[in-house]
């Protein structure tokens, strides 16, 4: 079963206030456990709560930290809380980390251009946790065995055995977000997968690329930032900003035919009464659909409680924290 635990389900900046207490204010960063393994998409703010959750772990097992980060691209609210990481100040801690080069630099160089002087005082090399940097395309399949480290395989040159106990992360590039469009990961393990969309804008008649590679799965995870109204507005309108709407995330869920479907990204201006009318107005058209917000807890497939604090899809709210 894979469990999936989102930290961060904000769009562009963080939202901290009384009017997003529901949802929650903190950027992207959705947790994801494989048995073992631990997986993070994305490291905004959300991040900085899940590597304080990951220090008590530690404490508590004795067991070093080891963690695979998977960005789906370096924009701010998907990069901003990796410098307040705590487990990336930990000697012992092993940070696998997977994402797009941009501006002919790799991942690394992305990532090391935000921390540096006079912006912030630690430059990443001077994090302390084994760091080992990745960067991938759509070509490439990173395979993680139940017991040893991640392997990145070329998708088109080499047949990619994966067991169903190793962790697969497919990739896919949307192009359809400025400037140099983001991934977009499919993750597999033990016959159940999820898909994580963020970041990404509807095309007409839907997203092909995306339709075929969210095929059938179980949980898709998408943007949903803006209103149709917000979206084509005569004045200011937000097409062509990389982002969609609740309407075009269920148009994939139902091409694709994927189980559950979670709203993502939401817009900083929308406050907790907003997303939850755009959650009402989605749920009549696809029943099967939540609006994500802090503490909002998973499990793939939707089977027996793993814990009391874990919820399906369409079991019943509990608050999220602000
Ligand atoms: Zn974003
Ligand atoms: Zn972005």
């Amino acid at each position: 079963m894979l469990r999936v635990r989102f930290w961060g389900v904000r769009g562009s900046h963080p939202t901290p206030g009384p009017r997003t207490v529901e949802i929650g204010g903190n950027t992207a960063c959705v947790e994801v456990r494989a048995g073992p393994h631990v997986l993070i998409l994305d490291a905004g703010t959300g991040i900085i709560g899940l590597g304080d959750e990951l220090v008590r772990e530690r404490r508590a097992t004795g067991k070093p930290i080891v963690a695979c980060i998977f960005y789906t691209h370096t924009h701010h609210d998907h990069i901003q809380g990796f410098p307040f990481f705590k487990p990336a100040y930990m000697g012992d801690t092993t940070c696998y980390m997977f994402g797009p080069g941009s501006l002919q630099m790799d991942l690394e160089g992305a990532l090391s251009s935000a921390m540096l002087p006079p912006t912030f005082p630690v430059q990443l090399h001077e994090m302390n946790a084994l760091k080992l940097m990745h960067t991938v395309n759509e070509t490439q399949v990173i395979v993680i065995p139940p017991n040893g480290e991640p392997v990145v395989r070329n998708a088109f040159r080499e047949a990619v055995r994966s067991g169903p106990d190793d962790v697969r992360v497919d990739v896919l590039r949307t192009y359809a977000h400025p400037r140099h469009g983001a991934l977009i990961y499919r993750v597999t393990w033990q016959g159940h997968s999820l898909v994580y969309a963020t970041d990404t804008e509807g095309y007409y008649g839907g997203d092909q690329r995306l339709i075929g590679f969210a095929r059938g799965t179980d949980l898709l995870l998408h943007d949903a930032q803006y209103t149709e109204a917000e979206y084509s507005a005569p004045q200011f309108p937000k097409q062509g900003w990389g982002h969609s709407t609740p309407e075009m995330a269920i148009g994939i869920a139902r091409a694709a035919g994927v189980g559950h479907l979670v709203l993502f990204h939401h817009d900083p201006a929308h406050d907790d009464a907003q997303v939850r009318s755009m959650e009402r107005a989605a749920q009549a058209l696809f029943p099967s659909c939540v609006a994500a917000f802090e503490g909002l807890t998973l499990s793939v497939p939707a089977g027996p409680e793993p814990e009391p604090a874990a919820q399906h899809v369409r079991g019943n709210r509990k608050r999220g924290k602000g």
